[in-house]
């Protein structure tokens, strides 16, 4: 859908990007009656463009040319889930670049130009963040609390996790809260059985991944029939995707409208009033500049892209970037490490592997169990970390030979049980990005440079997930163990967050808990740029949680008479 009049009308309300909290923050603003328009960088997204049941064989290169990809997507096609299928949804690194210095090479990958945004191919896992999270500098001394607590948002999280549906099993853990699950999908037996050996051994829970696929229908979605590739989209609707549920429905109610193909490049400030009114874009198509004014921006732009916004909307006024009067914009970079996990062998029960499927799209969860209330605190690194796994029957791709024997070796059943830990990044100064004053994308407007390293918390942590993972492999009874743990670059969890961060002091952090900026009341930034710290668990439910929270504020500061601002 693009609307080309949306240049000469004016909104109450701008939301850029319409992923994971920009779908939420149309579809909160505009189903209560307020007049928004969404301004989403990428293509419009359609069920036509879904392949998750096309055979890699009727593909052009039966998406085994990964040199072709590469050619415009080097660093989007490192992560496996960029494929021939579905190459044509993420961003062209060569049009539109980052740097980093030289010796902190950072993979900034996920960035999908769809409507949609990174819900289009993400991995659905939806856990809780609990106040050991909130409020982990208080146990532990680092960083900065933050300034809600989990009964803050509470409800919002029941209400994101009743629209988007999640499949999960309730645990009753402190540190990873329960929510309103849809009934769980089964585990397999060999998830099982680990499930009940860690426990049994060595009293860690082992649980479903709870994760944003459908086991019942739910608002005209049907529950998934387990064909597995999520990644390529899905014609039943059966995992939340923005461009199928929040970004309709926010145009269905005849309040919103979306403007495809438009890539913001700052905010408007108006100097007389220091209030911002409007937001710049360059249509990816024509590369023309327009202007559409509104009495709120609300940046859901992903973390990265949010804080290119504001550091590209500097004004003589705000000459570091807009919002920075605490100097804090664009640092604290944090980013999960996952690169330490391991794999085992666990026996095949019976189970015959098969080439048809059904493929259950999700696998295990193992909460955080160092330096919890419970858990072995490590003497090493603070904070802790969770692991994604799964475990099916497959064929014995590996094996030796060839002819009749090979034939029948490869029929032999393997089950093979994989676990991957996701750690938390330390929130630190030194982490940050700024904008490159020498490069540009091919639309003029200047790129982020991007500043990562790992501290030696990191690395203690990393070397802990793998000998943790061979532990609990062993303790299910695996055989051939295989564990590892690398440094932690690439980032290949994405799940960036921190550069905007919240805080209840506005000398030292650029948004205050309804994500609204500190320095001008009328601009709010909605995405994991807002975290202050970024919790082992994936982030993306507590991303929708706090945006749906502060879309209700903004609303009721609009019911008080403020934010009502003319243009
Ligand atoms: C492969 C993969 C697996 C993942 N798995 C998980 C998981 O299992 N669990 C989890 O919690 N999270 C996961 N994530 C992360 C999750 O997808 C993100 O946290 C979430 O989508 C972020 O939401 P967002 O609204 O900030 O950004 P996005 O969903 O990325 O949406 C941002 C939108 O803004 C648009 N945009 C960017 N710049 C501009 C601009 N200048 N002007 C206009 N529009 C712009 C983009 O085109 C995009 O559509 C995964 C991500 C990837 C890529
Ligand atoms: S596995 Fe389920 S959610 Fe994923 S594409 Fe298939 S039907 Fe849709």
């Amino acid at each position: 859908m693009i609307f080309s009049a949306a240049a000469k009308r004016s909104f109450d309300v701008l939301v850029v990007g319409s992923g994971a909290s920009g779908g939420w923050a149309a579809k909160r603003l505009a189903e209560a009656g307020l007049k928004v328009a969404i301004l989403e960088a990428g293509r419009p997204q359609s069920d036509n463009n879904f392949t998750e049941h096309q055979p890699q064989f009727e593909l052009k290169y039966r998406n085994m040319a990964h040199e072709i990809i590469r050619k415009t997507r080097p660093v989007q096609s490192v992560f496996d889930v960029c494929s021939e299928y579905n190459y044509d949804w993420f961003c062209n690194d060569i049009e539109e670049p980052y740097t980093t210095p030289k010796d902190q090479p950072f993979l900034w990958m996920g960035r999908v130009r769809m409507v949609g945004g990174r819900t289009n191919v993400w991995g659905r896992v939806s856990l809780r963040f609990s106040d050991w999270d909130f409020k982990a500098a208080s146990h532990d001394g680092f960083g900065e609390d933050w300034p809600i607590t989990y009964a803050d948002i509470a409800p919002y999280y029941d209400i994101v996790e009743k629209y988007i549906g999640v499949t999960g099993m309730a645990e009753g853990l402190e540190e990873l809260p329960d929510g309103q699950f849809q009934p769980p999908m089964p585990l397999t037996c060999q998830e099982t059985l680990f499930r009940n050996r860690v426990n049994k051994k060595m009293g860690r829970t082992v649980t479903l991944a709870r994760s944003a696929n459908l086991s019942r229908p739910l608002n005209g979605r049907g529950a998934c029939h387990f064909c597995g590739p999520c990644e390529r989209g899905c014609m039943t609707h059966s995992y939340f995707n923005s461009a199928f549920t929040t970004v309709p429905d926010a145009v269905s109610s005849g309040n919103c409208i979306l403007i495809t193909n438009a890539m913001v490049h700052k905010v408007l400030v108006d100097p007389q009033n220091n209030r911002v009114n409007g937001v710049l874009y360059v249509d990816r198509n024509t590369k023309k500049a327009t202007e559409v004014r509104a009495r709120v921006v609300i940046l859901c732009a992903q973390a990265q892209e949010s804080v290119r916004i504001l550091l590209n909307s500097a004004t003589p006024r705000h000459p570091t970037g807009l919002a920075n009067s605490s100097e804090a914009l664009g640092h604290y970079l944090t980013a999960h490490v996952r690169s330490a996990g391991g794999s085992g062998e666990l026996p095949a029960a019976g189970n015959t592997p098969t080439l048809g499927g059904p493929i259950k799209p999700v696998g295990i969860y193992i909460p955080r169990f160092r330096n919890t209330k419970k858990g072995p605190a490590s003497k090493n690194f603070l904070r802790g970390y969770g692991y994604e796994g799964d475990a099916r029957v497959d064929f014995n791709w590996e094996a030796p030979g060839f002819g009749a024997a090979y034939k029948k070796a490869v029929r032999e059943p393997r089950a093979i049980m994989d676990i991957t830990g996701f750690g938390e990044v330390l929130p630190r100064w030194e982490n940050f990005v700024e904008i490159d004053p020498a490069v540009k994308d091919i639309y003029g407007i200047p790129v982020l440079k991007i500043h990562m390293a790992d501290s030696a918390n990191e690395a203690a942590m990393i070397k802990d997930i793998g000998e943790s993972a061979g532990e609990m492999l062993e303790a299910a009874g695996a055989k051939n163990i295989h564990t590892y743990a690398k440094p932690s670059a690439p980032r290949w969890a994405l799940h960036e967050a921190g550069i905007a961060r919240m805080g209840s002091n506005a000398k030292t952090s650029v948004l205050n808990q309804f994500q609204q900026t500190h320095d001008i009341d009328n601009l709010f930034v909605m995405d994991a740029s807002s975290f202050t710290s970024n919790p082992c668990q994936n982030p993306t439910l507590t991303i929708m949680a706090l945006c749906v929270r502060s879309c209700d504020h903004l609303m009721e500061e609009m019911k008080r008479g403020n934010l009502l601002y003319n243009f």
